[in-house]
Parts: structure tokens; C-alpha cells; sequence
């Protein structure tokens, strides 16, 4: 290939057998070693050979003449440095594989300086037959050597080359580049010379904030860029070109390598093929875009979150070690500097690249179309004359405290000449004395050397003002925002109607895939996902926020999920991979504002229920703080039905997070609340896997010494206890697990329980052990001597223990109904000896056409609609389970349970108890009541009956027992006859009446409002008429 046969030492030698290489030679350099090349002889004949990959490259040696041409014009410099460095490689493509031309060879194919100067010079000697000197020249191409050839040519016959982004065709004739060399080779035109001050390339800005401008650059200030040209470099130059050449830096790069002798390897264009094309070319620099290291940036956390989500705290550090030692192989051993430009990178970013490829040096680079290169690393060129002013409508001023703030105004050599055509924008951009507006606000230090450094803050234009006047800059909180595992992209989004700000994510694909199989969500929707998936991303944004110290302000509040990535393909990224800003306002500004106005209405109707207004603030969260409950909850589930027309399920409203932008989004989407299946919840709860191992079981003993009783400071706990304790010789001992606070005495809480329901006695309190715990916690959160002990002496347990609510959704009883009976299970089998169980479970838990003693597995969840009955289903399958791998267990299933035989002491908060209270004190009923009956089993019967039945036959478990009163029935009428003989007034009146009486006093959370939601759990015709006079009393409340 290389034809040149020469004696002239090159720079490189062989490493093996240190024989100095020729110029013009082939050396053999490997990717993996640092600076390590063979002779072609010792690559062929080294046994074993060398253990990496070597590529072949060329070697080459000094100049055989340098020129001084620092006062020539643009096109004098090329010609001297293709004469100089004519026979070193220049510009290299890519090969096309030679069997599959779809494919890519792994090679690239180089152009030498001489070739690339031939065909410059042909082609442009062959374009002047086409266009006279001094006309516009504008280049439509993707990044290629015919550019460079295209734009050399250019400088010798100084036509103005513009370069363009995209230029639609609507041209007539059509010439191909290889005719026109063709031609041009024959002819002979003398070179135009042109003042120095005219232009010589238009370059358009990227558009960011607006429609592109074309910023005319002179010949001189072209000039000014490369001060160094035809300095040959003493070390290999190499470039790897891949972003758009109407990007002035990336352009300026080829010109830079090209005047020291470098090579500059162009990318296949493909972004697939970047990395790969990277690694052919193997640059000594790699001149980035931020948009490259959020990329790598969003692979590496989401990669990471993913390693260490099952990893202990300790071993988090190793395994990002392991991973960033991963990610740094994405940059070929041979590249020492990278650099950043072209827009503001994030902090959090930046620092990753830093620790990831800490072999490199890495630039902060900020250059401005017009003016050229601004600062590296944040320290100003020292050609540059700068000045800040002051902003003091964002509050930026030069007198500010620390540090002078404001807008950044530059004056320097390598300046544009004006926008063309646009003599309006070009005088708004330039202040009288001739600086340029950058308009991006800076911070100007000192170092302590002295040198003045500039740290960007944000673009002026970006800037945007809320509703209550707070600026908001969106790049530097898109900057912290980027850190979110979920956040691939990110546009945050506000304006002057808006209060808070919102946020469109594009999230990271390989992490929300996780996400959804983590969580269950089959059949992931990526145009509508879950609302978990928006909870998720929400809280993360939330907790980055908090973390970095934003204001509330700060914090999105709206959120819209696109998985189609912003690019410069669907024109919300520039074609240099900023954000395009009004674009993307524009594209997503439906979709914000829709959301919006539900948002505002809502909000309306939270405040008119809660009487609170809702500030800023308490977006976040309206519900739990502001003293929300299920009362709350059911008025509001009714106002939104009323004023919006959505039927919003009250477990919707008392989701933990539930936030107003949630609210909004379920109701714009109501699919979203179903989307999400308790019932899938319930099963996967329900799989929860038992690491138990049953060696033996403690005998059953008729008479235990030790018994372990949960739920005596309920209703039926109490009784449970109280008949264990008159069953059981006095030698037993009842440790009762009692949650409290720590100055309470646990044994009062239980004392006072059994005082009201006058089953009390004082002999009791010696054989009580009261053990202060916490169903919900693992070990009941107690202390391992504790736990240890307690399941050695144990010789049965009772759990009656268990959160009875019919209005809170499962979410809300998980833990003390899922999780506390987890935890029974887990203390039955702590020893090798298990512990038998006696479970108490209702009658809920089975369909209402059920009523069979059917065992919980041959039951569906299905029609099951509280959470209470949901929750009990699942504690009912994980006991079933425990029996399956050998844990005794027997299950009773309690139906309605009435006051006590004995004593009339009845549980407080029962429905029915509500409403004798409410005939007592309204001194009336209504008459359609007299007709109804009363289903129920009197609780001390109840206790009783449990008791027998886990005596009679000690050993035989996985038993289930219904404890109902199935036949027998109170009349309502009977009980009133009852209230009467106790002297108390009671007249029939008409329901209507009754109703009109009850809301004088049924107020806020009074107990009398909570009667609505019984709706499923009973239907006889009295309770029917209880709702409505409920619903009516909820709705005039
Ligand atoms: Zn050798
Ligand atoms: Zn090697």
C-alpha cells in the first residue's frame, strides 16, 4: 500500500526487538498495551504471538521542511501543510465489508495529504465552471473526507461555504463530486485573493433558543483560530469526527490535526456504531457532548441501582469499583484527554467521567458559534477581553456577595462578522463597543493564582418565572435531575401560569424493564404506564431534591412519561444534541396544560372538602398530612364523582404518596386505577415464601404452662383471654403481646380493655406476662434474648391480633394483617420444635355465597372488596401454607359478633353500637326498622367456643372452624322494647324524619358518618336504609 521507499527513521520503534521503524513503514500497534508497537516481522514470527490485537498504522518521522506560514492566508496554510506532510495519512472512512456490503468491516481505508490535496484542488479548479468566486457555496453532507475536500477547495477558490444543517433540494441540475474533479483536473484557474476581513464560512447556530442564525466568519478570524497551524506536533495526532461539521468546534478540530500532521477517522454516522467506530480509530482525544455522558451516565446508574438493589451496604463500594472499571473500557486505551462542550454538563455527570476514566485528562470546554473557543476548564482564553453585567431581574448582579454574577459579554480576534442577512439580530447582539451578548450567566472567581475562571450557571433564555415569581433555571435542575436511575432525559418545563414546575422524562428502558418485572407489572405499558411507575419516578426526583437542597418550587409536581427519547430526528434536540426548548415546550404543551386544569379543579374540591387550602406545598402529599381519613376520604371519593364525574375508589385516595398530580392523572385516566390489580398484589403477597423447616412439633398438651395471645386489647381478644384464663389451671402463664408506647404500662392497656367489658378480675394480673411488641415488626422488633427465650417456653399460641377496619384498602393493612401473622409464623417455628397455632380469621375472608368450611386455597380473592377481607385472605393463605409444611394450625373463621350475654358489654366500634347510641340520643328510631334482625353470636359464646373446640381434640390440626350463629336472629323490635324498659323515650318516626334528626348530630368524624361503607359487607334491608341515611348525612356534613 505504501509505495514510498525511504531510509528515513520514523518516531517509532519495534518493541520487541527495538529496531527504530522506518518512515513510511507499517508498525503493528496494540489496543490493549499502552504504547506498544511491533515490526511487521516481529508481529509475524513472535511465538507466541503478542496476546492482543494489534492494528496496523503508519509510521512516520520528521518533517523534511517546516514552513513559517503564520502570516499566509487560510488557503497558503493548507497547501504548506499538504506539502509537508504529504505522504502521512489525512483522512480515513471506514470499509464496507467485502462480502455484506450492509456490514461494516472492523478497518478504516486512509486518504494521505496529498491525495486530499489533489482532489481539493481538482475539484474546486472543476466547480468554478459551475459557480464564479465569491458566491455562496452551501454544503448538505453527513461528516465525510468529501467535506474536507468540499471546504478545502473552498479556501483556494474563496467562495463563502455555508455550512448548513439540512438544505432541502431544489436544485435543477445535478453534478457528481467525482465529474467534477474529473474536469477540474484539466483546468488551470488562478487562485482569488480575498481581503482578510471578508467572510469566508457561514456557520449556523444550533437553534437551541430559536431559529438558527448564519454567523459570517471572516478570513481573519478563521485565522485567529489556528495560531498554530503548520506547527508539526512531535507526537501522533489523532481525531475522531463524529458530530455534525456544522458544529464550529468539531470542524475546527479536523482543520487543528489536519495543521500538525494529525488524521482524523470519521465515524460510519450510524450512532449504533459509535463506540465501535471509537475503538477502530482510537483517537488521543475525544471530543464529546454532554448528551454522550448522560448516556453513559443513565447505563451506569441504571446498571448500578440494578447490582447492588440484593447487596449489603458494605459491598455497594466493590461492585460500582467493579462497574466504573467496566465503563471505562468504552474509551480506547490510546485516548489521554477528553472533552466536554457544547452545552452545560452536569456537575453529578461530570464527576462520573472524571472517576470513570481517570486515566484521561478531562476538558471542560465552552466555545459560542460566534466567538469561538470561551474558556477551557472553566479558565478564560487569555486573548479574550470580557466584562460581565448585571441581570438584576433574575437577581444576578456584579456587586453580588461571593462571587460577581451576570451576563457574560466577549470581545476577541476570532469573532464573526455579523449574522447575514439580519443586520436587527446582529446590532441586538452586540453592544456598542463591539462585545458579543453570550447571554449565558456566569460566575466569575478567582483563583488563588490569580487567573480569573467562569463557572456557567444557565442560559439567560432559558430562565422562566412562576406563578409566584420564583425563577426557575431548567438546565441546572435538569443537571441534578439526570442522577435518577429512571432519568435517561430530562426537559423541565414551567411558565408564568404554572406554580410549580414540570418535568417530561424519558426514562431508561433497561431500568423501567426491571422496574416493572420487579413490581410485577406484566405487560409493561409504555404509552400508558403504571401509576406505580409514576410513583416511583416522582419519589425518586423528590428524594434527589431533597437531597441537593432545592426549593419546593423546584420540585415536580407534573410528570409526563414518554419512552420516546428527545433526538435530532424528531427536531426536540438540536442537531449539535441540546435540548431544543421551545420545541419541546411546544410538543409536550398540550399535554401539560390538559393536566393542569384538572389539576387546579381538584385542587378546589380537596380544599372545599378538607376546609384547608392546599398550598404549594402540600401538593406533595394532600391527603395523610392534612389530617385525612377514611371519613375524608369518603366525601371526597363523592365530591370528585359529583364535580368531575369519575368514581374514584377510596383505597385510590388513601394510597401512601398520593399526591394532586397522581390524583390528576388517574382521573384524566381512570384505565390507570385498574391497571394496577389488588388482586394481583393479593397474590403475589400470598406467595410470599416460608423459610421454614419443621423438625418436630411440641406435644399437644391438654394443659399448657406457657400460652401466647395476641389482640387482647380488642374485642374478642379480650374475651379469648378472659376464657383461657378461667379454662386453664392457675399454674398457666399468658404472655399477651401488646403494642404501646414505651412510657405506657402494657398491662394497663390490657386491664382497662377487660374493665370495660367488665370481664376483669384481679387474680388475673399475676398469670398475665404483658410483653410490649409490635406485630408489624420482625421479632416483633424485641430484643434476641427476648425472642430467643420466648419461643423456647412457648407451648401454643393464640393470634387473634389483626387491624379491624372495613374502609382502609389493603395497602393499609398489610402490616398489621399480612405481616403480623408472617411474624406468628415465624416465632411458631424459630425452634426446631414448633409451636401449634390457633388463628382467628372471619368469615370475610370467604365470597359472600361461601359458606362452607372450605380451606382458604380453594377460594378465589376475586369478589373479595375490602381491604380488611383482602388482607385476611392473604394471612389466611400464608397460615394454610405454614400447616402444608407441617406447622399445626387451626383456623377459626368468625362471623358478626355481639355483646356479651352476661354483661350486655358490648365492642365500641360497631356499627350497630353507632346506631343504639344514635337512637338513644335522638330519642327515636325509624319505623322500618322494627322489622329488621340482628345476626350475631355473642362474644363471650364466641370465646368460649373457640376455646372448647382447641381442647376437645389437641392433636388434629389444619382444621378449619366456622364460629357463627347461623340460626337464630334478635328483632329489632325486641331490642327496642329492651331501650324502652330502661327508661329510655323512644318514639317511631318516619325515616325521613329520622334522618333529618341524625344530622343534627352526625358531624365531622363522628362515628355516625362511617356507617356508608358498609355497603358490601352486609345487605340486609335495615342496613340498606342506614346507608342512605349515612350518605345523606355524609353529603350534608
Ligand atoms: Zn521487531
Ligand atoms: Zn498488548
Amino acid at each position: 500500500m505504501n509505495e514510498i521507499a525511504t531510509t528515513k527513521s520514523s518516531y517509532w520503534h519495534c518493541n520487541h526487538c527495538y529496531r527504530i521503524l522506518k518512515h513510511g513503514e507499517f508498525r503493528f500497534n496494540c489496543i490493549i498495551c499502552d504504547n506498544y508497537d511491533l515490526c511487521e516481522e516481529c508481529f509475524v514470527t513472535l511465538d507466541p504471538p503478542h496476546p492482543h490485537r494489534m492494528m496496523h498504522e503508519l509510521a512516520y518521522g520528521k518533517e523534511e521542511t517546516v514552513q513559517e506560514c503564520q502570516n499566509a492566508s487560510m488557503a497558503n496554510g493548507i497547501q504548506t501543510a499538504i506539502t509537508m506532510y504529504h505522504d502521512r495519512y489525512c483522512l480515513g472512512v471506514r470499509d464496507i465489508d467485502k462480502i455484506n456490503p450492509a456490514l461494516y468491516a472492523d478497518t478504516y481505508t486512509w486518504l494521505t495529504f496529498e491525495t486530499v490535496g489533489i482532489r481539493s484542488k481538482n475539484f474546486g479548479q472543476g466547480l468554478r465552471d459551475i459557480i464564479e468566486p465569491r458566491c455562496y457555496l452551501g454544503i448538505c453532507a453527513a461528516n465525510r473526507p468529501e467535506w474536507n475536500v468540499f471546504q478545502r477547495k473552498c479556501s483556494f477558490m474563496t467562495t463563502i461555504n455555508i455550512i448548513l444543517l439540512g438544505m432541502e433540494k431544489n436544485r435543477l441540475r445535478v453534478h457528481y463530486m467525482g465529474d467534477i474533479e474529473t474536469n477540474g483536473s484539466t483546468k488551470q484557474y488562478n487562485s482569488v485573493n480575498i481581503d482578510p476581513n471578508e467572510c469566508l464560512t457561514i456557520v449556523y447556530t444550533s437553534g437551541s433558543s430559536g431559529f438558527p442564525k448564519g454567523a459570517m466568519i471572516s478570513e481573519n478570524s478563521y485565522r485567529a483560530t489556528f495560531l498554530q497551524w503548520c506547527h508539526p506536533s512531535p507526537s501522533d495526532q489523532i481525531n475522531f469526527c463524529y458530530e455534525p461539521l456544522a458544529w464550529v468546534s468539531d470542524r475546527d478540530a479536523v482543520i487543528r490535526t489536519f495543521f500538525v500532521g494529525g488524521r482524523t477517522g470519521f465515524s460510519t454516522g450510524d450512532i449504533s456504531h459509535l463506540m465501535e467506530d471509537l475503538a477502530l480509530v482510537r483517537p488521543n482525544n475525544f471530543s464529546t457532548t454532554p448528551a454522550i455522558w448522560n448516556k453513559v451516565y443513565a447505563e451506569f446508574k441504571a446498571a448500578l441501582s440494578l447490582a447492588i438493589a440484593h447487596l449489603l451496604p458494605e459491598a455497594v463500594a466493590a461492585e460500582e469499583d467493579r462497574l466504573l472499571q467496566q465503563f471505562s473500557k468504552l474509551i480506547p486505551i490510546r485516548c489521554k484527554t477528553i472533552t466536554v462542550g457544547g452545552a452545560m454538563i452536569s456537575p453529578v455527570v461530570l464527576n462520573f467521567v472524571k472517576r470513570c476514566f481517570s486515566r484521561c485528562c478531562i476538558y471542560e470546554s465552552y466555545g459560542i458559534t460566534e466567538c469561538g473557543r470561551v474558556t477551557s476548564n472553566n479558565i478564560i482564553k487569555n486573548t479574550l477581553q470580557f466584562r460581565l453585567i448585571s441581570v438584576p431581574e433574575m437577581g444576578y448582579t456584579i456587586d453580588d456577595e461571593l462571587f460577581p454574577r451576570g451576563e457574560l459579554l466577549i470581545k476577541t480576534d476570532e469573532m464573526f462578522s455579523g449574522y447575514i442577512n439580519n443586520p436587527e439580530e446582529t446590532r441586538a447582539a452586540l453592544t456598542e463597543d463591539g462585545f458579543f451578548r453570550t447571554g449565558d450567566i456566569v460566575e466569575l472567581r478567582v483563583r488563588p493564582d490569580g487567573e480569573l475562571y467562569v463557572h456557567l450557571i444557565d442560559r439567560k433564555k432559558n430562565f422562566f418565572k412562576l406563578s409566584q415569581g420564583q425563577y426557575i433555571s431548567p438546565e441546572f435542575l435538569q443537571s441534578i435531575y439526570i442522577q435518577s436511575p429512571f432519568v435517561e432525559q430530562i426537559y423541565i418545563h414551567g411558565d408564568l401560569l404554572a406554580d410549580s414546575i414540570a418535568a417530561v422524562v424519558v426514562p431508561n428502558r433497561e431500568y423501567a424493564q426491571a422496574f416493572a418485572l420487579e413490581h410485577n407489572l406484566k405487560n409493561f405499558d409504555m404509552i400508558n404506564p403504571d401509576p406505580q411507575f409514576y410513583d416511583a419516578i416522582l419519589q425518586d426526583l423528590r428524594l434527589i431534591a431533597e437531597k441537593e437542597s432545592l426549593r419546593k418550587h423546584e420540585i415536580p409536581s407534573q410528570l409526563i412519561i414518554d419512552f420516546e427519547p428527545f433526538t435530532p430526528e424528531n427536531g426536540l434536540l438540536t442537531s449539535t444534541m441540546k435540548p431544543c426548548r421551545h420545541k419541546l415546550g411546544a410538543y409536550y404543551g398540550d399535554r401539560l396544560k390538559q393536566s393542569n386544569t384538572i389539576k387546579q379543579r381538584l385542587k378546589i374540591i380537596i380544599e372545599t372538602t378538607t376546609k384547608q387550602s392546599l398550598l404549594t406545598d402540600e401538593e406533595d402529599n394532600f391527603f395523610i398530612p392534612t389530617g385525612g381519613d377514611s371519613l375524608t376520604a369518603i366525601r371526597l371519593s363523592r365530591r370528585i364523582e359529583n364535580d368531575l364525574g369519575i368514581s374514584v375508589p377510596i383505597s385510590i385516595l388513601l394510597q401512601p404518596n398520593m399526591t394532586l398530580q397522581r390524583l390528576a392523572t388517574v382521573i384524566r385516566d381512570p384505565s390507570q386505577m385498574s391497571s394496577h390489580s389488588i388482586v394481583q398484589q393479593m397474590l403475589n403477597d400470598s406467595e410470599l415464601l416460608l423459610d421454614i423447616t419443621i423438625d418436630k412439633r411440641k406435644n399437644a398438651i391438654v394443659s399448657p404452662s406457657v400460652v401466647f395471645i395476641t389482640g387482647t386489647t380488642g374485642f374478642v381478644g379480650a374475651f379469648l383471654l378472659a376464657e383461657l384464663l378461667l379454662v386453664h389451671s392457675s399454674e398457666c402463664k399468658f404472655i399477651c403481646l401488646v403494642r404501646c408506647e414505651s412510657l405506657t404500662n402494657p398491662l394497663d392497656r390490657i386491664r382497662k380493655n377487660m374493665l370495660f367489658h367488665q370481664i376483669w378480675r384481679e387474680d388475673f394480673q399475676e398469670r398475665i406476662i404483658p410483653l410490649q411488641g409490635d406485630l408489624e415488626k420482625t421479632y416483633f422488633g424485641l430484643d434476641n434474648d427476648i425472642y430467643e427465650s420466648l419461643a423456647n417456653q412457648i407451648d401454643i399460641i393464640f393470634h387473634c391480633g389483626a387491624a379491624v377496619n372495613f374502609i382502609l384498602p389493603y395497602s393499609k393493612l398489610y402490616a398489621s394483617n399480612v405481616c403480623g401473622t408472617r411474624e406468628i409464623i415465624r416465632l411458631a417455628t424459630h425452634t426446631t420444635t414448633c409451636i401449634p397455632v390457633h388463628y382467628i380469621s372471619t368469615l370475610s375472608v370467604l365470597s359472600s355465597d361461601v359458606n362452607k368450611e372450605i380451606s382458604i386455597d380453594e377460594t378465589s380473592p376475586d369478589s373479595l372488596v375490602s381491604g380488611y377481607a383482602q388482607s385476611k385472605w392473604v394471612a389466611e393463605k400464608l397460615m394454610a401454607k405454614a400447616n402444608h409444611l407441617g406447622l399445626p394450625v387451626v383456623i377459626y373463621r368468625l362471623g358478626s359478633i355481639c355483646a356479651s350475654t352476661e354483661t350486655g358489654a358490648c365492642n365500641r366500634n360497631d356499627l350497630h353500637t353507632y346506631l343504639f347510641a344514635a337512637m338513644m340520643k335522638l330519642n327515636s328510631y325509624p319505623e322500618t326498622i322494627v322489622n329488621a334482625h340482628l345476626h350475631g353470636l355473642p362474644v363471650d359464646f364466641t370465646a368460649k367456643s373457640i376455646v372448647y373446640l382447641s381442647s376437645i381434640q389437641p392433636d388434629v390440626y389444619g382444621k378449619i372452624y366456622h364460629i357463627i350463629n347461623p340460626n337464630h336472629a334478635v328483632q329489632f323490635r325486641d331490642i327496642i322494647d329492651c331501650i324502652c324498659h330502661c327508661d329510655v323515650q323512644l318514639e317511631s318516626v318516619s325515616l325521613e324524619e329520622w334522618r333529618i334528626k341524625l344530622k343534627t348530630i352526625s358531624y365531622e368524624d363522628s362515628p355516625f358518618e362511617s356507617v356508608g361503607s358498609f355497603e358490601d359487607e352486609f345487605n340486609n334491608s335495615f342496613l340498606n336504609s342506614v346507608i342512605d341515611i349515612s350518605c345523606l348525612a355524609i353529603k350534608c356534613s
